[in-house]
């Protein structure tokens, strides 16, 4: 399954992602491995490996293919570890991080996308992915810790209670910020304490829950 597509495959590899300084062999191993295609809705396909995000139902969207790639290589994975992603979508991120790591746990917010990306996961046979439906901005306790933690929603700050269940040394990656103005963040756990750097303005559609954006305060078009 998933076969078809490898020429666009190849050239978002090398263009997008090789071409922007990415080169770590195991990363582009991943990239090259997922179907990207099968993670778009249906009149979509043809856009699949386009150097952006595309809408996936529910006002989301699935994240540009490098950003996918930047958010995944700044959790230094060496492929043992145990990692949360906050924000499913359409289960494209999951399906990179299943390549990388041991044990995926995934929580989504709405019921409905959570469904199609567990069924479109469950065909690939990834076995090493859970998916959850849920208030990922509490993070996943019943997972933790874990070794990274990706947050693919744009949240007011770095939730604390997703940053205390990094394990010692581990590393979260999220945007923070406003419908204005958003960085990405890459923070690190050591010793108990928490730092961060920013690494670059991004654009992400809101994290909701109880440590996101209420609609009043960030309305989303449906
Ligand atoms: N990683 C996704 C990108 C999805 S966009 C992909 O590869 O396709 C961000 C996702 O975060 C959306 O699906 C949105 O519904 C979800 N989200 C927003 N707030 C959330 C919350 N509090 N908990 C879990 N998921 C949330």
């Amino acid at each position: 399954m998933g076969e078809e597509y490898e020429e666009e495959r190849t050239k978002m590899v090398v263009d997008q992602i090789m071409g922007r300084g990415l080169r770590d062999g195991r990363l582009l191993k991943a990239f090259m491995a997922v179907p990207r295609h099968l993670f778009v809705p249906a009149g979509m396909v043809e856009f699949a490996y386009y150097d952006e995000p595309l809408p996936i139902g529910c006002g989301q969207t699935i994240s540009q293919p490098y950003i996918v790639a930047l958010m995944t290589s700044l959790l230094n994975l060496a492929g043992d570890e145990t990692v949360l992603e906050i924000g499913t979508g359409s289960g494209y991120q999951a399906a990179i991080l299943a390549q990388l790591v041991r044990r995926v746990h995934t929580v989504e917010y709405y019921a409905p996308l959570a469904e199609q990306a567990e069924r479109i996961l469950g065909e690939l046979e990834y076995p090493n992915i859970a998916v959850h439906v849920g208030d990922g901005s509490q993070g996943w306790p019943p997972g933790s810790p874990y070794a990274g933690i990706v947050i693919t929603a744009a949240a007011p700050e770095a939730p604390p209670c997703v940053l205390n269940q990094l394990a010692e040394g581990g590393r979260l990656v999220v945007p923070v910020g406003s419908r204005q103005y958003q960085e990405l963040q890459i923070w690190e756990r050591k010793w108990d304490k928490f730092s961060f750097e920013s690494v670059l303005p991004v654009s992400f559609v809101p994290l909701r829950g109880k440590f996101g954006w209420s609609e009043e305060q960030w309305p989303q078009i449906r």
